[in-house]
């Protein structure tokens, strides 16, 4: 009953008024398709058990060669302000919903294809994803739900030999590289842009339907028939956004191409691009290689977080009494505490403290500096600092192996940190299981470090698929020490040669 364009060719069109998606069919890969892996916990969420990777009906469902009878592919149309600029219309340019399932336990999933041909949003782009960004975006969301966070997911990866051609970026040329196909699930793909787009265009009573919808279908603590639904519903997407933000922040994560495309209405990571999990610990950590000004670096997401919510706060507005307009502001206002509220006790949990204290803040901003001056890893520290024993802590010698060789131990910064942290725990009557045991669910010791990815990437390209699919494991499994990844050095810094490694928007 959406809004629908009828367009049914793979035609570009720039603009599109009056809808809400475009009927669409995927345009398979050309040439030799292959399945290079999928992720067997994506696959339940839709009651799908991993031995159906071996039948061609599977595989042609998820290059797109084959739609199920009941699915009518569409492409979404949504706007979006990239880099702090209104785009006008963007839209799904590369990507194919296929429909929605419910599972077993009731939950709703949208299936997605992305990289699977042009649309009337693909303006002048291939509709293709290459296998680097496929890869990237397979792990990450896969990496980001065993970390326990909401996120999109990935069901499957296809890679083919049809090439496209795409910018390197460190070295200033041009190459063809190949593509890749991905199944990708989400609770929903509408993002803020998906109502901005219909509210900048004064396409008011399909920004209704849509917000609606949305609500019906995903804020079921939202009344229908309530006046102040939209600010109900406004007021959870704060609060969970800044949850998400919060919760990028605890494992270094700096999404990279932080839009308002790319920001989804129920406040779970999706578009992952040019994205990164940093190495050592710096606030200015800039992920995006196109992202001169470092807009979008760690340090600044959550500020982002609050712009971007306040555009959707203006996209509401066609929807709202002059009486609620004002309510909107002070609902922004509560994003702030939320936000602190979460990254605090989030951190607090990292240094293994059962309670959060107003006073936890100073000795968590004390480690951090003293990480920000060593260059220390930021994943690393964590998981290191997790594995020392109370007693270690009272007596101030850590093991020497870590703190020694990163010269952390002799830091004052650090001996301060240990005298403050030491105090806290013993407040606490903490114990190393007590403490321990926090620290082993909250800290990872694998996170998708980006040299990890290149090499990994490039083992795909040839047509290699064993290191992906054994680092996918790894992911799915990150609070975990494994022996074979400590073998491989997936929880090592980055190596010298790794330095060269850019990323980049919509590759
Ligand atoms: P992104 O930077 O990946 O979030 O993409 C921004 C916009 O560009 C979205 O509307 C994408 O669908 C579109 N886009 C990116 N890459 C391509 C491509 N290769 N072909 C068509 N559209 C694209
Ligand atoms: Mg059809
Ligand atoms: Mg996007």
């Amino acid at each position: 009953a959406f809004p629908l364009d009828a367009v049914s060719e793979n035609y570009v069109r720039r603009n599109v008024p009056n809808a809400i998606f475009s009927v669409v069919d995927p345009t398979p890969l050309r040439g030799q398709t292959v399945l290079a892996g999928i992720s067997p916990a994506a696959l339940e969420l839709i009651d799908l058990h991993p031995d159906v990777a071996s039948s061609s009906l599977f595989h042609d469902f998820v290059s797109g060669a084959w739609q199920h009878p009941s699915s009518t592919p569409m492409a979404h149309r949504y706007g979006g302000y990239q880099f702090g600029w209104w785009a006008e219309q963007l839209g799904d340019g590369r990507a194919h919903l296929l429909g929605h399932y419910t599972n077993r336990k009731g939950e709703w999933w949208e299936l997605q294809l992305k990289g699977s041909g042009k649309t009337p949003y693909s303006r002048n782009g291939d509709g293709r994803a290459v296998i680097r960004s496929s890869v990237r975006e397979f792990l990450a969301a896969e990496a980001m739900d065993a970390l326990g966070f909401r996120t999109s997911r990935c069901a499957s990866l296809v890679v083919g030999d049809e090439l496209a051609i795409r910018d390197q970026f460190y070295d200033g040329k041009m190459k063809m590289e190949k593509t890749a196909v991905v199944l990708r699930l989400a609770l929903t793909w509408f993002r803020f842009g998906s109502l901005e787009i219909l509210s900048k265009r004064n396409e008011v009573e399909s920004l209704k339907f849509l917000v609606d919808h949305i609500i019906r279908k995903h804020f079921k603590t939202v009344l229908i028939t309530d006046p102040d639904r939209y600010l109900s519903m406004f007021s959870a997407v704060v609060e969970d956004t800044a949850e998400m933000i919060a919760q990028w922040q605890s494992v270094g994560f700096t999404h990279g191409v932080m839009n308002t495309d790319n920001m989804s209405i129920m406040s779970i990571t999706i578009d992952y691009g040019p994205f990164g999990f940093m190495d050592m610990y710096d606030p200015n950590f800039i992920p995006n290689s196109s992202d001169d000004e470092g807009l979008y670096s760690y340090q600044n997401q959550p500020q982002i977080g609050f712009n971007n919510l306040e555009r959707l706060g203006n996209a509401l507005l066609q929807l709202l009494t002059q009486e609620q307009t004002h309510q909107v502001k002070i609902i922004l206002n509560g994003y702030d505490s939320k936000f602190k509220m979460a990254y605090l006790s989030l951190f607090s949990k990292k240094l293994g403290l059962q309670t959060f204290k107003q006073k936890d803040e100073q000795l968590i901003n004390n480690l951090l500096n003293m990480m920000m001056v060593n260059k220390a890893d930021f994943t690393m520290t964590f998981w290191e600092l997790g594995h020392v024993s109370l007693k270690e802590i009272e007596a101030k010698k850590l093991p020497q192996d870590f703190w020694a060789l990163n010269k952390i131990i002799t830091d004052d910064k650090f001996q301060k940190f240990l005298d403050m942290y030491k105090i806290r725990l013993r407040e606490e009557e903490s114990t190393d299981d007590i403490r321990q045991g926090i620290m082993a669910l909250t800290n990872p010791k694998y996170v998708l470090r980006n040299w990890i990815a290149h090499q990994i990437i490039e083992e795909v390209e040839q047509g290699n698929f064993c290191s992906f699919n054994e680092f996918f494991r790894v992911l799915r499994n990150p609070f975990q020490r494994q022996d074979e990844a400590e073998k491989k050095g997936y929880a090592n810094a980055p190596p010298d040669w790794s330095r060269k490694l850019r990323v980049s928007c919509s590759s």
